[in-house]
């Protein structure tokens, strides 16, 4: 995936929705003022199309919000909040999805996104901005001191939320997590997440924070629990983008979900001071071994049943979205990602 995040900087928050019924008109290029209403189990999603030509038909834009909105309905149990907006607002130059951001307005999160007038299937089938701003609505707005783990969460969650659903090879989300992370170490005169704004410190650090707090859980619960049940528990007790929380709060109630103080013990480590994991021995401990330009799993590792537990979808589905199918072609079944090849 080529520089997933370089046009992120745009992209602050969040959104989400999807709905069924995709049988409107089917290659509309006109702007639709009215916006369609898509459901996902009791959620709404609102979807305008804001003046534009568009190459892709309106409900081939539709599905991909779908699917975009079921990935975080698999990730979460639910959607994670009852009702959003969307806008889809078509751009004259570049080639797909070219920026996202989301926002609450009258105290409905509204996502807006940016479609390039030349974007193809395959733009939406190799987007994750769309999943990136859905992850956003499930977790409540914290100060701007720790939007590291807002940026955070929505960069680790969003492609395995994508790969539960089978939309997202196995190997390439623990390919760009390897990639990715060390953007995300301390650099020198590093004052710990909480003071340390940079790009690499907020998307990437917040990831960080993220992969060693999952794997943490995962070891502490015997991979009876992990960041996503944390997460999961946070949506469960109310918190969601509408609401302003105090992270600790927030931390807590996560904790709270998986009977382990792991996300506040790592929150008082990361956030003041600089903590630089060895990551090459941490890939090494986990069985995810670069290769070419993907990555093989060694099932004898340590902790290879940790990824095995990271990337298996819950036993508690999404449920509303148990009917989307999985893409000609993509690698559905997380628990068994193990015996992939790897890429050529
Ligand atoms: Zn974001």
């Amino acid at each position: 995936m080529i520089s997933r995040f370089a046009i992120v900087l745009v992209a602050a928050l969040c959104i989400h929705g999807i709905g069924p019924e995709l049988r409107l008109a089917s290659a509309n290029h006109s702007e639709t003022l009215v916006p369609i209403e898509l459901s996902i189990g009791d959620a709404v999603i609102n979807v305008s199309f804001e003046p534009g030509d568009l190459s892709l038909p309106h409900a081939r834009v539709l599905n991909w919000v779908r699917q975009s909105a079921c990935a975080v309905t698999e990730y979460y149990g639910g959607f994670p909040v009852r009702k959003a907006n969307l806008e889809v607002v078509p751009v004259g130059e570049g080639k797909g999805v070219v920026s996202g951001r989301t926002v609450i307005l009258d105290q409905t999160p509204v996502i807006r996104v940016g479609l390039s007038r030349f974007a193809t299937d395959s733009s939406l089938q190799e987007d994750w901005i769309m999943t990136h701003e859905m992850v956003h609505l499930a977790f409540p707005s914290v100060a701007y001191e720790h939007h590291w783990i807002e940026e955070g969460i929505a960069t680790y969650v969003e492609p395995i939320a994508r790969a539960q659903i089978g939309d997202l090879q196995p190997r390439q989300v623990w390919r760009e997590l390897v990639d990715g992370l060390p953007k995300g170490l301390p650099r020198p005169g590093d004052e710990g997440l909480d003071n340390t704004h940079t790009w690499g410190r907020t998307y990437w650090g917040g990831a960080l924070f993220c992969l060693m707090a999952d794997i943490e859980i995962h070891r502490r619960t015997s991979n009876r629990y992990g960041l996503q049940d944390a997460l999961r528990g946070i949506v469960r007790a109310g918190g969601n983008m509408n609401d302003d929380w105090a992270l600790t709060r927030v931390l807590k109630l996560g904790d709270d979900a998986t009977g382990v103080p792991v996300l506040m013990e790592l929150y008082d480590q990361m956030k003041a001071k600089p903590v630089t994991p060895d990551l090459s021995a941490l890939w090494g401990e986990l069985g995810v071994r670069p290769s070419g330009d993907s990555v093989v799993f060694d099932e004898g590792a340590p902790l290879a049943s940790v990824v095995r537990s990271i990337m298996a979808r819950r036993s508690t589905p999404g449920g509303a979205c148990a009917e989307v199918g999985v893409p000609p072609g993509s690698t559905t079944n997380a628990a068994n990602f193990l015996t992939f090849e790897a890429a050529p």
